[in-house]
């Protein structure tokens, strides 16, 4: 049951010393309550109190680390059953599966998807090594050890895991191989290592039993994997272990990361990626695949991002100049906000008309172009500073291109940026390539 700021009120010191960040213990308390700040944040919390009330303020679902420097990642976390809600925290990361004897050319190919989008890097971030049963697990492991993805060991030998371990443990993988048979000996080994566990079952009475009794032996560094032998009991599993964790009244046994391994639920790599997107949203943590080609990224990091950003702020791109179609510091400019969809419509008409622009973009606070116009984020001070800041000692040519929709600023930008004239573009984005073939066929630019 979630305690009250009144509750945990009660138990600090009183003081009002503000040392934790807030005016007094009672705001501190309220804080606290809503799940805002960590009851840590206050030293002076006898270890009674901070025993009494670290399990109970604790979020409902962990937050795990795994992996080490830029591949050490999140997940878990979350706090709403839906991101209309408020924002999901981890976003889902994907894993390859490779195993003994397909691990070289998986590898070899791993990278070949890596790409830049709204300002996110687009790759594989995990690798899911299987045991097979080959003698030399092990072997397989170091081929994948120190290539910058986080390693998941799909193993659940005890030998098998401990040798593998001694290869990577280092760099924080997660030991998915715990089971109702071996997990007092797997938490052993994941203890040893200082790694993740992960807990395997074949349906939810015995993940949830066997998290139970791992909890039991005081290991709660833990990811429950929801796999089970159908698409459909997979689901199940995954969504009503998420609802468990998010409840009103929480079951903390049920507050851990997932794992989804859909490659283990179907061989069809189209039906993988299908699978893969559902469990994007419900709620796989990590999601295991075969593959990762454009054919799979394009649709599930996009899906990803949507999914993931948080809906309160809004999507924006860098600010900067961005020279398109070959353009140099001749080439005329072309300025417009830094909300990301203005920004791909504009680039992407850009693009296809051909002509050298620079497209400059300011900080407009992530709005539409008439928005922040609205709000003054996007004016002739805002817009002529930009320019004068950072555009003037890199671009020679004096002409800017304008939206027509804040056709008003043309004089107030002429006056703030001495030597440069103002063009006025068209209203919308799709007229752009007309408007600038002309301009370029009359010379103008
Ligand atoms: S640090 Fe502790 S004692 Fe000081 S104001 Fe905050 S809650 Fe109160």
């Amino acid at each position: 049951m979630a305690l009250k700021g009144l509750d945990i009120f009660k138990l600090t010191p009183k003081t009002n010393c503000k040392e934790c960040g807030s005016p007094t213990c009672m705001a501190f308390s309220m804080k606290v309550a809503q799940g805002a700040v960590d009851i840590s944040k206050c030293p002076h919390m006898s270890s009674d109190a901070m025993a009494a009330l670290s399990e109970a303020t604790a979020p409902p679902m962990k937050t795990i680390k795994v992996g080490t420097g830029d591949a050490e990642y999140s997940l878990g976390g979350e706090t709403v059953l839906y991101r209309h809600e408020k924002t999901f925290v981890s976003k889902t990361r994907y894993a390859v599966r490779v195993n003994a004897a397909d691990v070289d050319a998986k590898m070899a190919v791993i990278d070949n998807v890596d790409y830049d989008r709204i300002s996110e890097r687009m790759h594989v971030e995990m690798v899911y090594v299987d045991y097979t049963g080959e003698a030399d697990y092990a072997e397989t492991v170091k081929k994948v050890a120190g290539k910058g993805k986080t390693i998941i060991l799909g193993c659940t030998d005890v030998a098998a895991a401990k040798a593998a371990l001694d290869v990577c443990a280092a760099e924080k993988p997660i030991l998915n191989g715990a089971t109702a048979a071996n997990y007092a000996e797997m938490v052993e080994v994941a203890k040893a290592a200082g790694v993740v566990l992960g807990v395997c079952a074949a349906n939810i009475d015995e993940l949830y039993d066997t998290t139970k009794a791992i909890e039991g032996l005081g290991y709660k560094e833990l990811v429950l994997d929801c796999t089970e032998g159908t698409i459909k009991d997979t689901f199940a599993t995954a969504v009503k272990v998420r609802r468990a964790a998010l409840a009103k009244n929480p079951d903390r046994t049920c507050g851990y990361p997932s794992i989804v391994n859909v490659a283990a639920l179907t061989a069809d790599t189209t039906e993988q990626c299908g699978l893969a997107s559902l469990f994007t949203m419900k709620y796989g943590s990590i999601v295991v695949m075969d593959q990762m080609t454009y054919a799979e990224a394009l649709p599930l990091f996009g899906l990803r991002q949507n999914v993931f950003t948080d809906p309160q702020k809004p999507m924006k791109v860098e600010t900067g100049i961005y020279p398109i179609n070959g353009a140099d510091e001749n080439s005329v400019c072309v300025t417009t906000v830094d909300f990301a969809l203005t920004y791909f419509l504009v680039s992407g008409e850009l693009e296809r008309s051909g002509v050298p622009v620079n497209l400059v973009i300011s900080d407009a606070g992530g709005l539409s172009v008439l928005t922040s116009w609205a709000a003054g984020k996007f004016s002739g001070n805002t817009i002529s500073k930009f320019f004068q800041e950072n555009v003037e000692d890199k671009v020679k040519s004096r002409k800017v291109i304008i939206p027509g929709k804040v056709a008003v600023l043309k004089g107030d930008i002429e006056a703030k940026l001495p030597g440069w004239e103002v063009i006025i573009a068209p209203n919308e984005a799709a007229q752009l390539v007309k408007f600038l073939k002309d301009m370029q066929e009359n010379g103008e630019i």
